[in-house]
């Protein structure tokens, strides 16, 4: 009988995991069942190019290998797990059998409480067609745009939604936006920069009531300000995608929990990769955490579809320095390493700091700086790095039967994860204030190069 690894999560991680199994030999079925109607496309894009309209939703797609020769399981949602039988269970009663699952479901917007959710007018943003229905909430709509909460996809929004003329207010419990992810100094400069480009910031509060109105909703909040919103986008960050795997055993709690090679914890030739896992990275001292980046999401598709082929006996650990960017005002942030594990800053040349914590370097901020910080990256590497002795120790894993395709590791391809800038798409110029939209234009890395969906 054929082989078959079955993907559930159609987004980056499950297409980029595809890939690798691939390029490591597999030559049995992949199977990629994707709640979304969509093909992957580059989420990055939505809070961005999507909401100015410099980008079409359908210049979205990710270029993808030819190779993946996947069965395409588009607009469907896995509703169970069975790692006894191992099988997911699809709509219709379906049970689809597997020899390998990758977990890679991604994450859901989180709701607030009290927030009238199924008013028109209030959106979230996590999908395409969430990102299309902003955009014509802003050519349908007049009048202030409230967002709720400032983190990277929040202050995005903010951003975007300026840079086509309208008014915009920013929700935010903390002082700052960003959240501490990219240090006080950085997240007050983003701050500062959202306030010269007009945006009304409403900081250190909380949202007391909303009152819905024929023309918009009144936001009351607990300084005593009321925002009148035309349209209002929550932000308030994510919550994994897991309600599928309930009742499978597995640990859930915030996230599907992971060993340090990507093998989900209690499951048999099951992998995670993405916003979905969470996982000891013992480079940043064996603590389990998710990442919400684009970056780190490739990277972990990709070590564990190695890790899932050569199986948990000969795993290797996934230990990497989780790279992030976001783009506001034309101006690009780029992190890497983990920034809040900092007690201390240093600074490390022009536009990049360091983050510091027991005299070791656990991060880095640049602004604007793309090449300082692929040269302070290596030294970022080299002082997060585990020493051999204790690799080994860590890559110690009982041996049970291996996974479905024993093979060992090919040395490093050219499809490897590139070096930091090339995952990057095109900085933006900054655009002059009061100048007019950019009209879409098409990105040529970008393309609908998946086949048909098959069935
Ligand atoms: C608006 C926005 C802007 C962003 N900008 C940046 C940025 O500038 N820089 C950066 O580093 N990162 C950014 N990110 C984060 C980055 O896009 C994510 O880290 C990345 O997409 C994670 O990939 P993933 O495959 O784990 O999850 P996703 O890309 O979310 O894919 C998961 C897929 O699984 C599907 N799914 C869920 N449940 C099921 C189920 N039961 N059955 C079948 N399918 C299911 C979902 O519908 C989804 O299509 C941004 C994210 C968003 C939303």
């Amino acid at each position: 009988m054929t082989e078959r690894i079955v993907i559930v999560g159609g987004g980056l991680a499950g297409v980029r995991s595809g890939e690798r199994l691939r390029e490591m030999g597999f030559d049995g079925e992949i199977v990629i069942v994707s709640a979304e109607r969509h093909l992957p496309y580059h989420r990055p894009a939505l809070s961005k190019e999507v909401i100015t309209g410099e980008l079409h939703w359908s210049d979205l797609g990710l270029a993808t290998a030819p190779e993946l020769d996947a069965q395409w399981r588009t607009g469907v949602m896995a509703s169970g797990l069975d790692t006894s039988t191992r099988t997911v269970s699809l709509p219709g009663g379906e049970e689809l059998r597997y020899d390998g699952l990758v977990i890679a479901t991604g994450v859901d917007s989180r709701h607030l409480d009290g927030v009238p959710r199924h008013d028109p007018r209030v959106h979230q943003l996590r999908t395409l067609d969430d990102a299309v229905g902003i955009r014509r909430a802003m050519s349908s709509s007049q009048g202030q745009v409230v967002v709720i909460g400032g983190g990277f996809i929040g202050a995005e929004i903010a951003a975007s939604i300026r840079h086509v003329g309208r008014e915009v207010a920013v929700v935010i419990r903390g002082k700052a936006l960003l959240g501490g992810a990219i240090g006080e100094e950085f997240g007050n400069l983003v701050t500062q920069m959202h306030r010269e480009h007009g945006v009304r910031l409403a900081s250190g509060v909380k949202i007391l009531h909303w009152v819905r109105q024929a023309n918009g909703i009144a936001i009351h909040l607990s300084d005593g300000q009321v925002l009148f919103a035309a349209a209002v986008v929550l932000a308030v960050g994510a919550t994994p995608s897991v309600a599928w795997l309930r009742g499978s055993g597995l640990e859930l709690s915030d996230g599907v929990l992971c060993e340090q090679s990507c093998h989900v914890v209690g499951a048999d030739d099951v992998v995670a990769a993405g916003d979905v896992a969470r996982w000891p990275n013992h480079r940043f001292g064996g603590v389990v955490r998710r990442v919400e980046h684009y970056i780190h999401a490739v990277e972990m598709a990709r070590a564990a579809a190695e890790n899932l082929l050569v199986g948990r006996a000969h795993a290797r650990p996934f230990t990497p320095v989780p790279r992030f960017w976001t783009e506001q005002y034309g101006m690009r942030v780029q992190g890497s390493g983990i920034p809040k594990l900092g007690t201390d800053t240093t600074p490390l040349g022009r536009g990049v700091t360091g983050f510091v914590a027991d005299g070791r370097l656990v991060g880095m901020v640049g602004l604007d700086a793309p090449n300082a910080m692929i040269r302070h990256g290596h030294e970022l590497r080299r002082q997060t790095a585990l020493d051999r002795e204790r690799v080994d120790v860590l890559s110690v894993r009982p041996t049970r039967a291996p996974g479905p395709q024993p093979v060992p590791p090919p040395p490093q391809t050219p499809r490897d994860p590139a070096p930091f800038t090339e995952q990057l798409p095109p900085v933006r110029e900054p655009v002059p204030a009061g100048a007019p939209p950019r009209e879409p234009q098409r990105r040529p890395d970008l393309v609908w190069a998946l086949p048909t969906p098959r069935r």
